[in-house]
């Protein structure tokens, strides 16, 4: 059964800044998780210069096809700020000066010991028709406007501003106004599948659903599942991603390691700590990224006991004790030297389980035989040692990140 539809509503983020390479916009990333829990779905971001025509053709078109419109920054005193009058053009509204903001914008300045420069007098004009939304933070007030069922909100730039502004003003507007729908989240996270495996895997149940809607994304941290379900009432919500989430962990199985938001290495510890095992790392490649992530999680020392970061092979001899002949037999980046790295760390660090990732992650030194990208894992316990050829796409900095977590997603496999 498909729930009614939820309101929707687009962001314009405005200011120059923002389309530099040194800004980013954050706060319509916080404004679609609000607005998400009031039930209302963001359906277009867009970011824009100070550029005033070119934001009222903007606003224009945003309003023309969403029912919510928000925009944040360019409310500030200067020349450059342009929200308002882009506003007024493309609303047909005029601005008017409001005496209660001016002052209040004065008693501001004074309350530092200032003089509120004239140029300030400009934040005090407010669009006709429109609820001011006070700015404890700054100066800027917001603006709250209904006009032929569209509802649009005007907020200053700085996030703390903004999100006061939201909290206290503009959440008690907008909420009579979501519809009474809420929008829940679940997502799945996947070990040791790649991409399309997972999307062949599950395609035959998420398509039968259009709520939740199902999304499946890759990250270096491995592939994530999201379900996106809509419903009016939180056991509503929580049943339809029950129903779909429990079909997909089926046809997964134990890939699928958490529902509940956490990283592989959590999970890794939680059953290191049941099943009593300890772990040892030996990296080349990776260069300690796999140590890293086993030791992002508190309390790692009860089943992490160390990790050898051996680059050079003179440390793979000199910390591990890799025989100089066999990598002058099989080269650094062979199954031979994982193995061996992976058994002897775990020897020199007396754990339950030893494992080693070599391999080549360029730019430089690929050959046809042993490219850019090849890495072994291998994991050695008392009684045998495996290894694993893999080859991984990308840079050095995505195939060292995808190394590290193919290895922590072999462990997963063998401690499960
Ligand atoms: P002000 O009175 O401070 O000028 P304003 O409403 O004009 O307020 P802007 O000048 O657009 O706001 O932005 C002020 C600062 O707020 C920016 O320098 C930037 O650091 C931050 N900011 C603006 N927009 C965003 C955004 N979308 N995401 C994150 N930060 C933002
Ligand atoms: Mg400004």
């Amino acid at each position: 059964m498909r729930a009614e539809r939820p309101r929707q509503a687009e962001i314009i983020a405005v200011g120059s800044e923002l389309l530099t390479p040194f800004r980013v916009d954050t706060n319509s990333l916080w404004l679609t998780e609000r607005l998400n829990a009031l039930g209302i779905e963001v359906v277009v971001k867009t970011i824009v210069g100070d550029d005033e025509a070119l934001l009222e053709r903007l606003i224009r078109e945003a309003l023309a096809r969403s029912e919510i419109l928000i925009l944040t920054g360019g409310l500030g005193p200067t020349e450059d700020d342009v929200t308002r009058k882009a506003l007024a053009r493309a609303l047909g509204r005029g601005l008017t000066l409001d005496e209660q903001v001016l002052e209040r914008i004065r008693a501001r300045f004074a309350s530092r010991g200032l003089v509120m420069p004239k140029i300030n007098e400009r934040q005090a004009l407010v669009l006709e028709g429109a609820i001011v939304l006070e700015n404890r933070y700054g100066t800027a007030p917001g603006m709250f406007l209904e006009q032929q069922g569209r509802v649009l909100v005007a907020l200053p730039g700085p996030p703390s501003e903004m999100q006061a502004m939201f909290e206290s003003e503009v959440m008690p507007l907008l909420e009579p106004l979501a519809g009474g729908l809420k929008i829940g989240y679940r997502t799945l996270r996947v070990a040791g599948m790649s991409e399309s495996a997972v999307d062949q895997a599950i395609a035959p149940i998420y398509t039968q659903y259009a709520n939740p809607r199902t999304t499946i994304l890759a990250t270096t941290s491995g592939i994530e599942i999201h379900l996106t379900a809509v419903g009016t009432t939180e056991e509503e919500i929580e049943a339809r991603l029950n129903e779909v989430s429990d079909r997909i962990e089926r046809a997964l199985g134990a890939r699928v390691f958490t529902t509940r938001g956490e990283s592989l290495e959590e999970v890794i510890g939680r059953l290191c700590l049941i099943k009593r095992y300890t772990i040892a790392v030996a990296e080349s490649v990776t260069g300690g990224l796999v140590a890293k992530r086993l030791t992002n999680v508190p309390g790692s020392s009860r089943y992490f006991r160390g990790g050898i970061t051996a680059y050079s092979d003179e440390a793979k001899t000199a910390l591990l004790g890799i025989p100089a002949d066999l990598l002058a037999t099989h080269g650094a980046v062979s199954a031979e030297v994982a193995e061996a790295m992976a058994q002897r760390v775990k020897v020199q660090l007396a754990t339950t389980m030893g494992m080693a990732i070599t391999g080549l992650a360029g730019p430089q030194g690929g050959t046809p035989e042993k490219p850019v990208g090849l890495v072994f894992i291998a994991l050695a316990d008392d009684v045998h040692v495996e290894s694993h050829r893999h080859w991984f796409p990308g840079d050095r900095a995505r195939i060292r990140e995808l190394a590290a977590q193919a290895a922590l997603a072999l462990l997963y496999e063998r401690v499960l």
